[in-house]
């Protein structure tokens, strides 16, 4: 230390003894116990005891308040001193459990429907903190050894599930390490980011003097190749992960082409070639076709093997982005709503929305594996070339192990259990779309195609008033159900008891005006019939206290 000290100038010197973190004896056991004592173990046990292992309860009995007023919360949270000295662990339990634990959002509640995923079962905080504990890293084997080879059969399941290949096939790619069958991810948006990575390069390979897109670059490789551009067409429902993508990709937000989509929420396929002649009359090159099988915001699943034959004839990358519905082909009895996937190049799909798995865990399949190639990567002290580990071909660098919770998930429920689950909550739905068409006051807006549906407070009498009202009449009838529906999900929201989502669609049965909706997704098997009844009737009754029946007085008296 004196050496080094020596090597410094005054100034550097007083500098550094004065910033030389000073702890006392008692305040460097403090910190060294939180990595091993067991002294304090109770509040911990506290923690787990009340919340990890018990959070369907606790959301129910601890959570059941209004949430506090964001600005309080701002209030509380605006100190960015970094706090200087170690507490220990009792004082910081403490502070966790009053100050952020009772003011989270109880997702796993059975009255909160207005998410993508779901209550988890039980066994799987107890597994995270295991696997958080090991603190296993899977991007190379030499941190995750038997995790590695894991994630790689869960991944051949996967894939098995989605393209049903023979067992040569996954006895020649499971465990291959040159090639991946699918790779892991954070969730969606990083396995649609994937998928659209592998295509790009993949477009414009090495040819002649150009060494290939990954290497050179867009701009040459389509000066090379002679295109004005590329693009990804969607339906107007894709996700908006796909916009992040274009842009990550460098072709710019622009060169995602937006299609309409019909009255139940499926690409329309006039539009799509309508498209793709633009396209071609412009010189620029459709790069993948995306198929939704579940859209975000309505459930919809696209006709795949329609998409797929126009891919074929386009002779461009079909991608299929099942993140939210992918996992309902674990359903045999719903298998057949996504006829066509298994023609897809790629397939994203979430195990955080469906699958019963915490967040972070999203897939990326490929029908063929060496489309892999095209993103493969490696380095001197990771990932090496020829070597077995994970990293080579996935977009994020460090990542846990979450394939194990749907290792687990798959071994405890089983392949029927899922799909009885899966099947419970399309039933779900249809009975609730049901209970929606039977009241006088609501409107179903979209049919459920699998556990989604969207709808809205619209009395019959105002619907007559809109139909046949004057176009001035019908705007303002319009923009105050909109405003209505709007109040209504966000003070049932912040009565803190249920949670039904909101968005805004283009529904062809309104001519296709902005429409706000109310959107829940019943994947929850805690939620029955009751709950959602008296949802609705809360709902009725947050109408019935609004404005809006005095903006509709005034408006009938203009
Ligand atoms: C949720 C979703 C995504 C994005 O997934 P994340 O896991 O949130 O990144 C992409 N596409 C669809 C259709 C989705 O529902």
């Amino acid at each position: 230390m004196q050496n080094f000290l020596d090597s410094l100038n005054k100034e550097q010197a007083d500098d550094f003894t004065r910033h030389t973190s000073s702890l006392d004896d008692q305040e460097w056991q403090t910190l060294l116990n939180q990595f091993i004592t067991h002294a304090n173990e109770e509040e911990l046990l506290g923690l787990e005891a009340n919340i990890a292992d018990n959070s369907v309860d606790y959301c129910r009995h601890e959570l059941n308040q209004p949430p506090q007023d964001l600005d309080e919360l701002e209030k509380k949270f605006s100190s960015v001193t970094i706090p200087e000295l170690p507490v220990d662990i009792g004082t910081h339990v403490q502070h966790l459990s009053k100050d952020i634990f009772r003011q989270v959002i109880p997702v796993s509640s059975p009255t909160f429907v207005g998410h993508m995923t779901s209550a988890l079962p039980r066994h799987l905080p107890t597994l995270g903190k295991v696997l958080m504990a090991l603190n296993q890293n899977v991007v190379k084997l030499e941190t995750s050894h038997v995790l590695t080879v894991l994630e790689r059969q869960v991944l051949g399941m996967m894939h098995k599930l989605v393209y049903n290949c023979d067992d040569t096939f996954y006895k020649q790619w499971l465990h291959s390490g040159e090639h991946a069958l699918a790779t892991f991810c954070s969730g969606g948006t990083v396995a649609n980011l994937t998928a659209m990575w592998a295509c790009r390069n993949q477009l414009m390979p090495a040819n002649g003097d150009f060494a290939g897109l990954s290497r050179e670059g867009l701009a040459r490789g389509l000066n090379h190749y002679g295109y004005n551009g590329l693009a990804i067409l969607v339906s107007e429902l894709g996700h908006y992960s796909l916009k992040k993508t274009i842009d990550v990709l460098g072709l710019g937000q622009d060169a995602l082409i937006s299609v309409e989509a019909d009255k139940d929420g499926r690409i329309c396929i006039d539009a799509l070639l309508m498209q793709l002649q633009h396209l071609r009359q412009r010189n620029i090159k459709p790069m993948a076709i995306v198929g939704i099988a579940g859209t975000t915001e309505t459930g919809s699943i696209d006709p795949l093997n329609t998409l797929a034959d126009i891919a074929e004839q386009e002779q461009c990358h079909f991608h299929v982005d099942a993140a939210w519905g992918g996992s309902s082909l674990l359903s045999a009895r719903h298998q057949y709503l996504f006829k066509g996937i298994e023609r897809a190049d790629t397939v994203a799909i979430d195990a955080h929305k469906q699958m019963y798995v915490p967040m972070g865990a999203g897939m990326v399949l490929f029908r063929q594996p060496t489309l892999t190639e095209a993103i493969a990567q490696h380095a001197n002290y990771i990932v090496r070339k020829g070597s077995k580990d994970l990293g080579r071909h996935t977009l994020e660098g460090s990542r846990s192990a979450m394939s194990l919770m749907l290792y687990s998930n798959f071994h405890l429920l089983g392949r029927q259990g899922f799909a009885h689950l899966i099947d419970a909550s399309i039933e779900k739905a249809r009975q609730f779309a049901n209970l929606i068409r039977q009241q006088d006051d609501f409107e179903l807006i979209s049919e459920p195609q699998l556990c989604l549906l969207t709808y809205r407070y619209a009395p019959a009498l105002v619907r007559q008033l809109l139909r046949k009202g004057s176009a001035s009449v019908q705007q303002k009838l319009h923009d105050a159900l909109n405003a209505l529906n709007q109040s209504i999900q966000t003070m049932q929201w912040s009565t803190g008891k249920c949670f039904v989502s909101r968005t805004c669609l283009k529904p062809v049965q309104w001519d296709r005006q902005p429409t706000v909706v109310l959107r829940v997704v019943l994947a929850n098997p805690l939620t029955t019939q009751e709950i959602l009844e008296n949802m609705l009737e809360e709902q009725r009754q947050l109408a019935q206290q609004s404005l809006f029946w005095e903006a509709l007085q005034n408006l009938m008296h203009d």
